[in-house]
Protein backbone atom coordinates (compact mmCIF):
# COMPACT_ATOMS: atom_id res chain seq x y z
CA UNK A 1 0.00 0.00 0.00
CA UNK A 2 1.54 3.26 -1.01
CA UNK A 3 0.94 6.63 0.59
CA UNK A 4 1.68 9.88 -2.09
CA UNK A 5 2.65 12.41 -0.14
CA UNK A 6 2.32 15.03 -2.65
CA UNK A 7 -0.14 16.18 -5.07
CA UNK A 8 -1.80 18.50 -6.64
CA UNK A 9 -5.29 16.86 -7.20
CA UNK A 10 -7.38 20.07 -6.99
CA UNK A 11 -5.22 22.11 -10.15
CA UNK A 12 -7.14 22.32 -12.86
CA UNK A 13 -4.88 19.97 -15.48
CA UNK A 14 -6.83 16.85 -13.56
CA UNK A 15 -10.17 17.86 -11.38
CA UNK A 16 -12.18 16.97 -14.38
CA UNK A 17 -10.52 13.41 -14.59
CA UNK A 18 -10.73 12.99 -11.05
CA UNK A 19 -12.73 10.03 -10.33
CA UNK A 20 -10.71 7.58 -13.03
CA UNK A 21 -7.45 9.08 -11.59
CA UNK A 22 -8.72 7.65 -7.96
CA UNK A 23 -9.76 4.52 -9.24
CA UNK A 24 -6.70 3.92 -11.08
CA UNK A 25 -5.01 4.74 -7.49
CA UNK A 26 -6.97 2.37 -5.70
CA UNK A 27 -5.92 -0.20 -8.48
CA UNK A 28 -1.91 0.71 -8.02
CA UNK A 29 -2.66 0.15 -4.08
CA UNK A 30 -2.24 3.65 -3.56
CA UNK A 31 -4.80 4.13 -0.44
CA UNK A 32 -4.03 7.61 0.79
CA UNK A 33 -2.91 10.88 -0.99
CA UNK A 34 -2.13 14.15 0.68
CA UNK A 35 -3.88 16.77 -2.15
CA UNK A 36 -2.02 20.19 -1.78
CA UNK A 37 -4.48 23.00 -2.04
CA UNK A 38 -2.66 26.39 -3.46
CA UNK A 39 -4.98 28.87 -3.36
CA UNK A 40 -8.99 29.72 -2.75
CA UNK A 41 -10.35 27.24 -5.67
CA UNK A 42 -8.28 24.36 -5.24
CA UNK A 43 -8.83 24.52 -1.00
CA UNK A 44 -12.84 24.43 -1.93
CA UNK A 45 -12.80 21.89 -4.49
CA UNK A 46 -10.65 19.93 -1.80
CA UNK A 47 -12.91 19.91 1.08
CA UNK A 48 -15.40 18.86 -1.33
CA UNK A 49 -12.99 16.17 -2.44
CA UNK A 50 -12.45 14.67 0.82
CA UNK A 51 -16.48 14.31 1.58
CA UNK A 52 -16.09 12.07 -1.76
CA UNK A 53 -12.83 10.17 -1.03
CA UNK A 54 -12.52 10.02 3.13
CA UNK A 55 -8.88 8.89 1.83
CA UNK A 56 -7.68 12.12 0.75
CA UNK A 57 -5.97 14.49 3.04
CA UNK A 58 -5.85 18.47 2.35
CA UNK A 59 -3.16 20.84 3.17
CA UNK A 60 -2.86 24.45 2.08
CA UNK A 61 -0.71 27.33 1.79
CA UNK A 62 0.33 29.69 -0.89
CA UNK A 63 3.24 28.78 -2.55
CA UNK A 64 6.41 30.71 -2.23
CA UNK A 65 5.73 31.33 -6.14
CA UNK A 66 2.55 32.82 -5.90
CA UNK A 67 3.09 34.94 -2.31
CA UNK A 68 2.77 37.86 -4.09
CA UNK A 69 -0.05 38.17 -6.21
CA UNK A 70 -2.10 36.02 -3.90
CA UNK A 71 -0.35 35.89 0.17
CA UNK A 72 -2.55 37.98 1.45
CA UNK A 73 -5.77 36.79 0.63
CA UNK A 74 -5.18 33.21 0.91
CA UNK A 75 -4.04 32.87 4.19
CA UNK A 76 -7.36 33.85 6.15
CA UNK A 77 -9.07 31.03 4.50
CA UNK A 78 -6.01 28.75 5.67
CA UNK A 79 -6.78 30.24 9.19
CA UNK A 80 -10.50 28.87 9.05
CA UNK A 81 -9.89 25.52 7.26
CA UNK A 82 -7.29 25.32 10.22
CA UNK A 83 -10.11 26.41 12.69
CA UNK A 84 -12.37 24.11 11.06
CA UNK A 85 -9.66 20.93 11.41
CA UNK A 86 -9.74 19.96 7.69
CA UNK A 87 -6.18 19.83 7.35
CA UNK A 88 -3.44 17.50 8.20
CA UNK A 89 -0.43 20.08 7.50
CA UNK A 90 0.21 23.17 6.40
CA UNK A 91 2.36 23.75 2.91
CA UNK A 92 3.48 24.08 0.51
CA UNK A 93 5.34 27.00 1.78
CA UNK A 94 8.91 28.01 1.60
CA UNK A 95 11.71 29.75 -0.37
CA UNK A 96 12.09 29.73 -4.00
CA UNK A 97 15.44 31.84 -5.53
CA UNK A 98 15.91 29.40 -8.53
CA UNK A 99 12.42 30.79 -9.89
CA UNK A 100 11.79 33.89 -8.15
CA UNK A 101 8.55 34.96 -9.44
CA UNK A 102 7.76 36.76 -6.25
CA UNK A 103 10.82 38.73 -4.55
CA UNK A 104 12.46 37.20 -1.49
CA UNK A 105 11.63 39.24 1.20
CA UNK A 106 7.92 38.73 0.94
CA UNK A 107 8.73 35.23 0.04
CA UNK A 108 10.22 34.81 3.69
CA UNK A 109 7.41 37.29 5.09
CA UNK A 110 5.16 34.72 4.28
CA UNK A 111 7.42 31.58 5.54
CA UNK A 112 7.20 32.95 9.20
CA UNK A 113 3.68 33.85 9.05
CA UNK A 114 2.98 29.83 8.30
CA UNK A 115 5.76 28.69 10.90
CA UNK A 116 3.35 30.82 13.27
CA UNK A 117 0.39 29.67 12.29
CA UNK A 118 1.74 25.86 12.03
CA UNK A 119 2.78 25.75 15.56
CA UNK A 120 -0.46 27.73 17.04
CA UNK A 121 -2.47 24.91 15.39
CA UNK A 122 -0.40 22.28 16.18
CA UNK A 123 0.70 21.10 12.71
CA UNK A 124 3.30 20.07 10.63
CA UNK A 125 4.91 21.89 7.50
CA UNK A 126 5.56 21.25 4.15
CA UNK A 127 8.96 22.95 2.56
CA UNK A 128 9.12 23.86 -0.96
CA UNK A 129 12.93 24.80 -1.37
CA UNK A 130 14.96 25.81 -4.44
CA UNK A 131 18.31 27.35 -4.33
CA UNK A 132 17.26 28.19 -1.16
CA UNK A 133 18.50 25.89 1.70
CA UNK A 134 20.79 28.13 3.57
CA UNK A 135 18.20 30.98 4.52
CA UNK A 136 15.32 28.23 4.65
CA UNK A 137 17.34 26.84 7.43
CA UNK A 138 18.79 29.95 9.24
CA UNK A 139 15.15 31.14 9.20
CA UNK A 140 13.82 27.70 10.68
CA UNK A 141 16.66 27.70 13.32
CA UNK A 142 14.96 30.86 14.80
CA UNK A 143 11.76 30.89 14.55
CA UNK A 144 10.57 27.21 13.73
CA UNK A 145 13.01 25.31 15.75
CA UNK A 146 12.90 21.75 16.75
CA UNK A 147 9.37 22.00 14.76
CA UNK A 148 7.93 19.38 12.56
CA UNK A 149 8.91 19.59 8.15
CA UNK A 150 8.72 17.59 5.34
CA UNK A 151 11.15 18.61 2.17
CA UNK A 152 9.10 17.91 -0.61
CA UNK A 153 10.00 16.83 -4.26
CA UNK A 154 13.98 17.51 -2.82
CA UNK A 155 16.60 17.73 -5.21
CA UNK A 156 19.27 18.95 -3.57
CA UNK A 157 22.63 17.92 -2.42
CA UNK A 158 23.84 15.04 -0.08
CA UNK A 159 25.20 18.06 2.32
CA UNK A 160 21.49 19.77 1.87
CA UNK A 161 19.66 16.51 2.67
CA UNK A 162 22.25 16.03 6.22
CA UNK A 163 20.89 19.93 6.82
CA UNK A 164 17.35 18.31 6.05
CA UNK A 165 17.29 15.27 8.32
CA UNK A 166 19.61 17.41 10.91
CA UNK A 167 16.67 19.53 12.13
CA UNK A 168 14.44 16.57 12.53
CA UNK A 169 12.98 16.55 9.08
CA UNK A 170 11.05 14.34 6.67
CA UNK A 171 12.38 14.48 3.35
CA UNK A 172 10.32 13.50 0.00
CA UNK A 173 11.67 12.22 -3.46
CA UNK A 174 8.97 12.48 -6.61
CA UNK A 175 9.52 10.79 -10.32
CA UNK A 176 12.79 12.97 -10.48
CA UNK A 177 14.63 10.44 -9.10
CA UNK A 178 13.69 7.90 -11.69
CA UNK A 179 15.09 10.02 -14.82
CA UNK A 180 17.94 8.84 -16.48
CA UNK A 181 20.32 11.39 -15.36
CA UNK A 182 19.02 11.99 -11.95
CA UNK A 183 22.06 9.71 -10.65
CA UNK A 184 22.96 12.07 -7.67
CA UNK A 185 19.55 12.31 -6.91
CA UNK A 186 19.51 8.27 -6.15
CA UNK A 187 23.20 9.04 -4.28
CA UNK A 188 20.93 11.09 -1.76
CA UNK A 189 18.45 8.38 -1.68
CA UNK A 190 20.66 5.95 -0.61
CA UNK A 191 22.07 8.48 2.09
CA UNK A 192 19.17 9.04 3.63
CA UNK A 193 17.56 6.54 6.23
CA UNK A 194 14.61 4.93 4.72
CA UNK A 195 12.48 5.60 7.81
CA UNK A 196 13.40 9.41 6.86
CA UNK A 197 11.92 8.98 3.54
CA UNK A 198 8.48 9.91 1.82
CA UNK A 199 7.22 9.73 -1.84
CA UNK A 200 5.40 11.53 -3.50
CA UNK A 201 4.47 12.11 -7.56
CA UNK A 202 3.80 15.79 -7.22
CA UNK A 203 0.59 15.18 -9.69
CA UNK A 204 0.23 17.21 -12.41
CA UNK A 205 3.85 17.52 -12.73
CA UNK A 206 6.77 15.47 -13.04
CA UNK A 207 5.91 12.03 -14.37
CA UNK A 208 7.94 9.69 -14.38
CA UNK A 209 10.59 8.28 -16.83
CA UNK A 210 8.49 6.19 -18.56
CA UNK A 211 5.45 8.56 -18.39
CA UNK A 212 7.68 11.51 -18.96
CA UNK A 213 5.81 14.72 -20.37
CA UNK A 214 2.60 13.27 -19.72
CA UNK A 215 0.00 14.61 -16.79
CA UNK A 216 1.31 12.72 -13.60
CA UNK A 217 -1.29 10.79 -10.97
CA UNK A 218 -0.75 9.29 -8.02
CA UNK A 219 -0.77 5.34 -9.69
CA UNK A 220 2.80 6.47 -11.23
CA UNK A 221 4.01 6.29 -7.64
CA UNK A 222 4.92 2.66 -8.29
CA UNK A 223 7.81 3.56 -10.90
CA UNK A 224 9.46 5.63 -8.36
CA UNK A 225 9.04 2.87 -5.24
CA UNK A 226 10.31 0.59 -7.54
CA UNK A 227 13.22 2.66 -8.41
CA UNK A 228 13.92 3.19 -5.10
CA UNK A 229 13.57 -0.10 -4.66
CA UNK A 230 16.24 -1.10 -6.60
CA UNK A 231 18.69 1.81 -5.23
CA UNK A 232 18.17 0.89 -1.82
CA UNK A 233 18.22 -2.53 -2.23
CA UNK A 234 15.14 -3.66 -0.92
CA UNK A 235 11.54 -4.77 -1.85
CA UNK A 236 9.35 -2.30 -3.83
CA UNK A 237 7.01 -4.02 -0.70
CA UNK A 238 9.16 -2.35 2.04
CA UNK A 239 9.87 0.94 0.48
CA UNK A 240 6.06 1.13 0.06
CA UNK A 241 5.57 0.25 4.12
CA UNK A 242 8.11 2.25 5.05
CA UNK A 243 7.33 5.72 3.10
CA UNK A 244 3.52 4.90 4.37
CA UNK A 245 4.30 4.08 7.98
CA UNK A 246 6.67 7.53 7.77
CA UNK A 247 3.68 9.63 6.13
CA UNK A 248 1.74 8.28 9.04
CA UNK A 249 3.82 9.01 11.53
CA UNK A 250 4.24 12.99 10.01
CA UNK A 251 0.82 13.96 8.94
CA UNK A 252 -1.01 11.83 11.72
CA UNK A 253 -3.75 11.27 8.94
CA UNK A 254 -6.40 10.13 12.11
CA UNK A 255 -6.04 13.36 13.98
CA UNK A 256 -9.11 14.58 11.43
CA UNK A 257 -11.79 11.81 12.88
ZN1 LIG B 1 3.66 20.80 -5.14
Amino acid sequence: MYTDSHAHLTSEQVIDQIDPILARALEASVTKVVNICTDAQTLRQGLKLKKRYPWIYNTAATTPHDVEAEGESFFPLVEQAVADRELVALGETGLDYFYEHSNRALQKRFLLKYFDLALSAQLPLIFHCRDAFSDLFAFADVDYKDAPGLLHCFTGTVEEARGVLDRGWYLSLSGIVTFKKSEALREVAKFVPLDRLLIETDTPYLAPQSHRGMLNEPSFIIETAACLAAVLGKSVQEVAEATSLNAEKFFSFSKLI
